[in-house]
C-alpha cells in the first residue's frame, strides 16, 4: 500500500482546498518556518485516525480547523483525505474490494469527527486498525516529529519498547487481541 495523495481543506494552516500529489521517492518537505511543514505530517496522523490534541500540538480536537487570520474568518470544519493505492490488494477485508482507497476525515465544529473509506461511512477504530496493520498508523515510526528524536533517547524502556513493536509491525496484533478480550 502507497500513498498516492494527499488533500487538505480548512485543515489548520491549510485554508483553502490544498491536494499534494505523493510521488513515489518523496523522502523530506523544505520551506521556510511557519510555511505549514510539521502542518501537513500533522494532516497525515489525523487522517489516519490520531485523537490526541497533543499529539496535534493542540488543546482541543477542533484546534485542527483553520481559526482565522488577520484577512480571513475561521472555517466551521476541516477536511483531509488520503489516497492509498492499493493495487496489489494488501488492505485487511472491508477495504480491499478496490485498487485505490481513499479515507476521508472530516470535523464540523461541535459535531466531532467523521470517516469514510470510498464513500461509504466507517468507525475511527477500522481506519486505525487498517494503518496499523499497514505499520503505517498514526503513532508509526516512520512519522518523526520536530523534537523525537531526543524523546527516543530519553525515553524509558517501555517506551522504547513500544516504539519498537510499531516498528516491527506487530502493534495491530495487539490492538486486536485487546478487541477480543472486551467482547
Ligand atoms: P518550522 O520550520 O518552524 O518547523 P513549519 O513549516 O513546520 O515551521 P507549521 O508548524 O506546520 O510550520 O505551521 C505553523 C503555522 O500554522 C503557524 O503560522 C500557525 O499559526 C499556523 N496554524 C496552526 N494551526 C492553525 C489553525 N488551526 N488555524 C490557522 N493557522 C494555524
Ligand atoms: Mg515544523
Amino acid at each position: 500500500m502507497r500513498f498516492t495523495r494527499l488533500r487538505l481543506n480548512g485543515f489548520k494552516s491549510f485554508v483553502d482546498p490544498t491536494d499534494l500529489i505523493i510521488h513515489e521517492g518523496l523522502t523530506g518537505v523544505v520551506g521556510p518556518n511557519g510555511c505549514g511543514k510539521s502542518n501537513l505530517l500533522e494532516a497525515l496522523r489525523w487522517v489516519m485516525g490520531e485523537n490526541r490534541p497533543t499529539a496535534m500540538r493542540g488543546g482541543g480536537m477542533e484546534d485542527v480547523i483553520f481559526a482565522g487570520a488577520a484577512t480571513r474568518g475561521a472555517r466551521h470544519f476541516a477536511e483531509v483525505a488520503l489516497v492509498i493505492d492499493n493495487a496489489e490488494r494488501l488492505a485487511p477485508p472491508g477495504f480491499n474490494d478496490a485498487d485505490t482507497i481513499e479515507i476521508v476525515r472530516r470535523i464540523t465544529r461541535d459535531a466531532g469527527s467523521a470517516y469514510k473509506a470510498n464513500q461509504r461511512e466507517v468507525r475511527a477504530r477500522d481506519v486505525q486498525m487498517l494503518f496499523a496493520d499497514a505499520s503505517t498508523g498514526s503513532h508509526s515510526p516512520a512519522l518523526v516529529r520536530q523534537g523525537q528524536i531526543s524523546e527516543l533517547i530519553n525515553a524509558k524502556p517501555k517506551a522504547r519498547r513500544r516504539i519498537l513493536e510499531e516498528a516491527a509491525g506487530i502493534s495491530g496484533l495487539y490492538a486486536r487481541r485487546h478487541e477480543a478480550e472486551l467482547k
